[in-house]
């Protein structure tokens, strides 16, 4: 295929366990699955871009490098970190704890998510994180903001998904009706029809172009039905979707393909709670098939010609 994107960019949001069990309403998770996600998926990331020397840009939830907060398993996931920040992949800012509410939180605790994420992740890395991802993709005008004050290059929080909204919505009134309550927060529905390429966001309203400093990177969704373009649908559809998919990206200069952490974990292998299996069936499949997926992916994307880069570099290129 040679009608594939000019530059595609690989982030993966490495979500701990308890977001999972606070989206599916499961309670507290087992304490010793905190460092699962991390310390599992990372490596398995790490070794399928490193034999295509492609590099990647990682949003982790700044707690999870925090000692202080999480002690020994905080430890294990430095040093889990420490090897993709060494292989020179970009670590971006994911908040603090990840919380789903963050857009509707007020001035004083975005600061407090955003900052005290920023301070131990550039700690970390050793130079100041430039990038962002929002909890839930939904980027509030005080967000954006305390971004801009922070010198941050990009945002890419923007996920123009319809069908993903009214999935979201579903699950979660199915919830309430069981009596239960999703800890998942609905996105902004104006953010449904932002637009689908780079662009400049408002200071007022980050769904819509604007002037800021700062550039937004939308999560990939086709151009007419607006189809998410992610890791999890693309990892687990037949070989003539998946093709379709990536050919759907084509016409664009960019394609910001979003994966998860927990797309390249194993129910089996990594020990995963069959509660949390049952809410995430693409756990059953083994890893071994969703990492042999991803690198097909990949192969098809640089056969084609694409130029694979992280999101940071990507933003620099940005007027
Ligand atoms: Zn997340």
């Amino acid at each position: 295929m040679s009608d594939m994107p000019r530059r595609c960019c690989i982030s993966i949001d490495v979500d701990p366990i308890p977001c999972y069990y606070k989206i599916h309403s499961l309670g507290t998770p087992p304490a010793d699955l905190r460092s699962r996600i991390l310390c599992t998926s990372l490596p398995r990331f790490a070794a399928i871009l490193a034999a295509r020397d492609i590099k990647a840009t990682f949003f982790i939830v700044a707690e999870d490098v925090d000692v202080h907060a999480l002690g020994n398993d905080a430890i294990a996931m430095r040093a889990a970190l420490r090897e993709i920040r060494d292989l020179g992949h970009e670590i971006a800012n994911h908040s603090y704890n990840h919380p789903y509410e963050l857009a509707r939180l007020g001035r004083i605790e975005t600061r407090e998510q955003l900052g005290k994420a920023h301070d131990l992740l550039s700690d970390f890395t050793g130079s100041p994180i430039r990038g962002f991802r929002a909890p839930g993709y939904d980027i509030s005008p005080t967000t954006l903001e305390e971004l801009i004050a922070r010198n941050y290059l990009y945002d890419s929080s923007v996920f123009p998904a319809p069908g993903y909204y009214f999935a979201k919505a579903l699950v979660m009134g199915a919830l309430r009706l069981m009596g239960r309550k999703s800890g998942a927060v609905m996105t902004n529905v104006r953010a449904l029809t932002a637009p689908i390429r780079p662009y400049h966001p408002s200071a007022e309203a980050p769904w819509r172009r604007g002037a800021s400093s700062l550039v937004e990177l939308p999560v990939a969704v086709t151009s007419l039905s607006r189809t998410p373009v992610i890791g999890t649908n693309l990892l687990l559809a037949p070989r003539w979707l998946r093709d379709h998919w990536l050919r759907s990206m084509a016409k664009r200069d960019f394609f910001n393909l979003e994966m998860h952490g927990i797309d390249l974990c194993d129910a089996e292998d990594d020990d995963i709670p069959s509660a949390l299996v049952a809410r995430q069936p693409d756990l059953r499949v083994p890893a071994t098939v969703k990492m042999a997926s991803l690198a097909a992916i990949l192969d098809t994307l640089i056969a084609s010609g694409t130029e694979m880069c992280t999101l940071r570099e990507f933003a620099s290129t940005i007027e």
